[in-house]
């Protein structure tokens, strides 16, 4: 068998961002609406410093308007929260954007739960993982599960009735690929099976039983040749850093999958970087302009 098509996330996010962009621009012709999405980033946490910084950029380069507000690490929970209200209540704001992980002092649910719904391009609050799982009104799915069904759909992989296995079941990724791969839809409809840390020994078994397998577990290395399935579609979702002393860093990234003997067995696999990671900010871009749209129409579900 051929070593497995490698998924371009790279090209297809740069796709995404330019129809979002072309798609922006028309919009302000016709509303005279820019989409603005805020973001907030607490304390100095360098990678999460650097997510924001890129998001800034992608919107921008999409004609948004945007903005950070950077709060210290030692921010009252209180002050946060006060912010968010001033960002909620902020008709010109479409999307708002809280970057996880908060220092200890903060309770994540509380900022999740405070978000308004119609502006949680992350797709975190309760009422849009709600929808998410009964498939049923307006709701913001999560980004980066949003740029794994993208990439399947973009790259023509047949998910209707195929076996889909995702590996992890965080509620950042894991659950809701898996709920987003089971709806009962064109682009969907896939037989899901959540796996987690609790198949222990019989993960391979479970994994080698994929048509299309998802990995988003955040272990290096961790789906092998011999738990893939012959001409399986391989998604990796994991970014995590290794030593490398052949680089000048001294590390390097690498994915969940074991990319360099995985491929010599899969139909189709996402490199790592380059893979599924570009995706997730084209698909904030796309929530984004949807949620200005959104409150455009009126369709504002507000659970306050
Ligand atoms: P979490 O740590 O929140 O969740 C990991 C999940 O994997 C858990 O459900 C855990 O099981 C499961 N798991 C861990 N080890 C094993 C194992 N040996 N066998 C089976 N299941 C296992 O991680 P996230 O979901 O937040 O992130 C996953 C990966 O994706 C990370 O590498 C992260 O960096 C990356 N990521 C990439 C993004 C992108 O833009 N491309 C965005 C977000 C994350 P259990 O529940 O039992 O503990």
């Amino acid at each position: 068998m051929p070593d497995a098509r490698i998924i371009d996330g790279r090209r297809i996010a740069a796709e995404i961002r330019e129809e979002v962009r072309a798609e922006a621009s028309r919009f302000f012709d016709t509303e005279g609406i820019r989409p603005r999405v805020v973001f907030v980033l607490v304390g100095k946490n360098p990678a999460s410093e650097v997510y924001v910084r890129n998001k800034g950029i992608a919107a921008e380069e999409a004609g948004f308007s945007h903005e950070t507000h950077t709060l210290p690490e030692q921010v009252e929970e209180d002050e946060l929260l006060d912010l968010i209200r001033a960002i909620n209540a902020d008709p010109a704001t479409h999307g708002l954007l809280v970057q996880f992980p908060l220092p200890k002092q903060v309770r994540e649910e509380r900022v999740i739960e405070l978000l308004a719904p119609e502006k949680d391009v992350d797709g975190f609050h309760p009422l849009n993982a709600g929808r998410l799982s009964i498939g049923q009104g307006d709701y913001f799915a999560p980004c980066t599960p949003l740029g794994v069904m993208e990439l399947l759909s973009r790259e023509g992989v047949e998910t209707s009735g195929r076996h889909a296995v995702v590996v992890g079941r965080s509620n950042l990724v894991g659950k809701p690929v898996a709920l987003l791969l089971a709806q009962k839809k064109r682009g969907a409809n896939a037989v899901v099976t959540l796996a987690h840390s609790g198949a222990g020994a019989r993960l391979g078994e479970i994994t080698r039983e994929a048509d299309i397998l998802i990995a988003a577990m955040g272990v290096p290395k961790a789906i092998t040749a011999g738990m893939v399935k012959e001409g399986a579609v391989v998604i990796d979702v994991g970014i995590n850093r290794i030593e490398d002393s052949s680089r000048a860093s001294g590390s390097r990234l690498v994915g969940d999958v074991e990319f360099e003997t995985v491929k010599h067995k899969a139909s189709a696999i996402t490199p790592v970087p380059g893979g599924v990671g570009p995706m997730t900010i084209a698909m904030l871009l796309r929530n984004t302009l949807l949620a200005a749209k959104r409150q455009r129409a009126g369709a504002i579900p507000s659970t306050r």
